[in-house]
């Protein structure tokens, strides 16, 4: 009957709709973290499988929202990874949480767009208010506090926390140089920080042929010598080039290195060289005192950046980037279109965060981080990071009490990197081997880690960071390797 049908038809926005269908929503995604474990972590479909299951166009009439969630249940989620798994060891963690997805519900809600302060006040003063306590959990220098020349902003991801502060750093040096100069312009970085730094080159116009990949070995652990930046800084001004842009990094992608920053960026200093530091997954580690070591040496950075969304229990987006100088960010990327004057940007009383980024608008994110650092409070996040961290150390200590596996770089933070040893030193076997194992035990179903390179070596990473991962599960993971490793081994 047409009555009961209409029932069901949602309209674009009706409180009493939203309170019955969001509980449900809610009772699904809770039913879905409480049966996580029933799914295979790293999704098994062929390329192309939702093509099949899919009609090829949109519906001309509305459908209900429990035919939706049964195509969630029988068609998306068998095509979807599960990163909240206590199973997911695969690159860095994305943490998702109670609070933060609190947090998220509540942005989603109220759906407010905070490109300047005038378009929602508290958006901006929030992100302004969380992103100092986050400073001072941090123990950053004061310069990268609100209250002078510094502060921090929300970013999307860390690639465009990278390339906003290139272009920054960029502008301020054609500001003197002159626009000419662009082809000049030098980035030097290790060769194992993230590609996101070669993406932002890419975008900012540096030339493929200025930028610096510095080799980093096992003699360092895989960070960055600060001689070799010495070297190709002197080199590059002999020959007439101009030195702009050193990003380090406190937790490198593949083995979670750590760069000397004190001594980069004295080296950056006396260069006038922007200093970045990009420590996405490892920053959050810093709010330890125990770890805070590992960025001593930011108060020589004109930037840094962490990712609450990986390590941190705040939901996909978060990515946190301070700077000493706001001027430099706003001087590159402020535009001021008459339809989005008003009072309070003209008298420049107000922090507008449309010019510390690229796109316009902005979700209130400030809102979910806020939720975490209250609902948690500091000691409960420091004791979840060194939960996670003793976890790693009981996985290393598995792995290294086995002959048939070693463990390479040390660990510092909750990431271990390993592989299967070589036989009879044959490193190319030795490479295709750790690969078969990676299949096996990802197509397992049972868990999912992800692989590296480092010096030519394939090896397997097993970083542990997800918010329902505990000893259990790290020790059944080992289990199911040597599992795999015994059946490659007798082949
Ligand atoms: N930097 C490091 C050290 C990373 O590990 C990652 C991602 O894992 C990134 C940058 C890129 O992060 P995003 O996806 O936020 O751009």
């Amino acid at each position: 009957n047409r009555e009961s049908g209409s029932r069901h038809v949602l309209k674009p926005m009706d409180s009493e709709q939203l309170r019955e269908y969001g509980h449900r929503m809610v009772d699904f995604i809770a039913d879905y973290y409480k049966t996580i474990e029933s799914f295979p972590v790293l999704s098994q479909v062929q390329p192309g499988y939702l093509h099949n299951l899919l009609p090829d166009s949109a519906p001309d009439h509305p459908e209900t929202v429990e035919q939706v969630l049964d195509d969630v249940k029988t068609k998306i989620l068998p095509g979807v990874t599960h990163w909240q798994s206590p199973n997911f060891f695969a690159y860095y963690p994305s943490n998702s949480s109670v609070a933060g997805f609190l947090g998220e519900m509540l942005s989603a809600g109220v759906g407010i767009v905070g490109f300047s302060w005038v378009t929602s006040p508290a958006a901006t003063e929030l992100e302004m208010i969380v992103l100092d306590w986050l400073a001072k959990l941090l123990n950053l220098p004061e310069q990268f506090l609100s209250k002078g020349n510094g502060g921090g902003v929300i970013q999307g991801s860390a690639s465009e926390a990278i390339l906003v502060v290139m272009i920054a750093a960029r502008d301020k040096v054609l500001r003197s140089a002159g626009k000419n100069a662009l082809g000049k312009l030098v980035v030097y970085s290790s060769d194992q920080t993230h590609s996101a730094l070669q993406k932002a080159c890419q975008i900012a116009g540096i030339h493929p042929e200025n930028c610096r990949v510095l080799k980093a070995d096992s003699s360092t652990n895989y960070a960055l010598r600060p001689e070799l930046l010495q070297e190709a800084v002197s080199r590059d001004l002999e020959a007439g080039l101009i030195p702009f842009f050193l990003c380090g990094n406190v937790g490198t992608t593949s083995s979670a290195a750590v760069d000397p920053l004190a001594v980069l960026g004295k080296i950056a200093k006396s260069n006038e060289i922007w200093f970045h530091v990009d420590a996405a997954y490892a920053g959050s580690a810093c709010i330890c005192p125990e770890y805070r070591q590992y960025i001593d040496g930011v108060e020589t950075a004109d930037s840094f950046n962490m990712n609450a969304h990986k390590w941190f229990l705040t939901n996909f987006d978060c990515s946190l980037l301070w700077v000493k100088d706001q001027h430099a960010l706003t001087e590159a990327l402020s535009t001021n279109p008459e339809f989005l004057k008003n009072k309070a940007s003209q008298a420049n009383l107000v922090v507008d965060y449309k010019d510390w980024q690229i796109p316009l608008g902005r979700r209130f994110r400030s809102l979910k981080l806020w939720m975490v650092l209250r609902l948690y409070g500091a000691k409960t996040l420091k004791n979840y990071i060194r939960n996670h961290i003793k976890l790693a150390k009981v996985f290393e200590q598995l792995v290294s009490q086995d002959p048939n596996f070693e463990v390479i770089t040390p660990r510092i933070f909750s990431l271990v990197c390993f592989r299967i040893v070589p036989i009879d030193n044959d490193e190319k076997k030795c490479n295709s081997r750790n690969l078969e194992l990676l299949e096996a035990v990802n197509s397992s179903g049972k868990l999912f880690i992800s692989h590296t390179a480092l010096s030519g070596k394939i090896v397997l990473r097993c970083a542990i960071g997800a918010p329902l991962t505990e000893e259990k599960h790290v020790k059944e993971t080992w289990k199911v390797i040597q599992e795999k490793v015994s059946y490659l081994l007798r082949k």
